[in-house]
């Protein structure tokens, strides 16, 4: 599966409309012309997604697109887990992104037997499915929201690695050194698997900063001062968000990131530009 010499991904999530999955094949189309190696697709922890990640995924391998659905374990069985990649192995899916997910609000408590933590659930595929699948997990530069110390989330990731994992993607940053030093410190820990960084766009503040508060992610100040001042200047906006993003992504590749995972929040133009800016390989148009 991994002939291709540049790991470049794309991440989607599940429209809730049906116009929103029409939309979204157009966008899959123009970004599935600049040749990724996979799309991925997200899952609600708790199932709240599942048809729909399911009715995504199944289009997405219709059209003969390698995809890595998104499994988020958190409070579901074993046997769960199991109908699920089941399901996806009988379309050929051979890639999967291994996570905890949050627990839904409403769903108290974990039930006895049920998977905790993505380390558990690594634990789990590589037992069940042994080589057949190429399993990715999180990985947190700015440290996961939950962790009590960047040390034990790098020990849990760590376990994450050992139960299997063959790759990490990152929560999205903005701060290269945060990455690199991430790295540094795998490297010290003994970690040595590729980790990808997470590229988020910047196309709109107010659900930017939803997030990244939602998910620890830090927007550097300047670059929250700026955008909060563009106001409804949303062609200034973007403009400065792809400059941020560009100048972003060219100092990881240059500094050896082994590729990108691009959040693509089901819109196409935004990659597409930064994509022709950074002279990416794939171009077909
Ligand atoms: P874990 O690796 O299990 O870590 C969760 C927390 O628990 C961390 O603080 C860690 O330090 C700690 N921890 C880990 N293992 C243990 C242990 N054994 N004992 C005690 N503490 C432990 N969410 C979704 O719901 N659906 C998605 O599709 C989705 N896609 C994502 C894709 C990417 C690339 C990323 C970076 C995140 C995604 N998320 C998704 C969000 C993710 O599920 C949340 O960040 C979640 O809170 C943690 O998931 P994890 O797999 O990193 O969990």
């Amino acid at each position: 599966m991994d002939n291709t010499s540049s790991n470049f991904s794309f991440e989607l999530f599940p429209p809730k409309t049906p116009e929103g999955l029409e939309q979204l094949k157009l966008e899959v189309g123009q970004l599935n012309a600049l040749n990724p190696r996979y799309f991925s697709c997200t899952y609600g922890a708790g199932g709240s997604t599942r048809e729909r990640t399911f009715e995504t995924v199944t289009w997405l391998r219709e059209q003969q697109i390698d995809t890595a659905p998104h499994l988020a374990c958190i409070g579901s069985s074993k046997q769960e887990v199991r109908e699920i990649v089941d399901h996806y192995t009988q379309q050929g899916i051979r890639r999967v992104v291994a996570l905890r997910g949050d627990m839904p609000s409403g769903m108290g408590r974990i039930e006895p037997g049920a998977l905790r933590y993505a380390n558990e659930l690594v634990t789990f595929l590589r037992a069940e499915y042994g080589d057949a699948l190429y399993i990715e997990v999180a990985a947190y530069p700015e440290m996961h929201p939950q962790a009590l110390s960047a040390h034990a989330d790098l020990m849990h990731f760590k376990r994450k690695v050992e139960a299997g994992a063959n790759a990490a993607i990152t929560q999205y940053f903005y701060n290269a050194d945060a990455y690199f030093a991430f790295l540094d410190s795998c490297q010290k820990a003994g970690i040595e698997i590729p980790i990808v960084p997470g590229i988020m766009p910047i196309t709109n503040y107010t659900q930017l900063a939803r997030f990244s508060d939602a998910c620890g992610a830090e927007i550097p100040r300047w670059i929250r001062k700026r955008l909060e001042a563009f106001g409804d200047d949303r062609i200034a906006l973007r403009s400065f968000g792809h400059d941020v993003v560009l100048n972003l992504c060219g100092r990881l590749l240059s500094e050896g990131a082994p590729g990108l995972h691009f959040y693509t929040m089901n819109q196409a133009a935004p990659i597409l530009k930064l994509w022709d800016d950074l002279n990416l390989p794939g171009k077909t148009f």
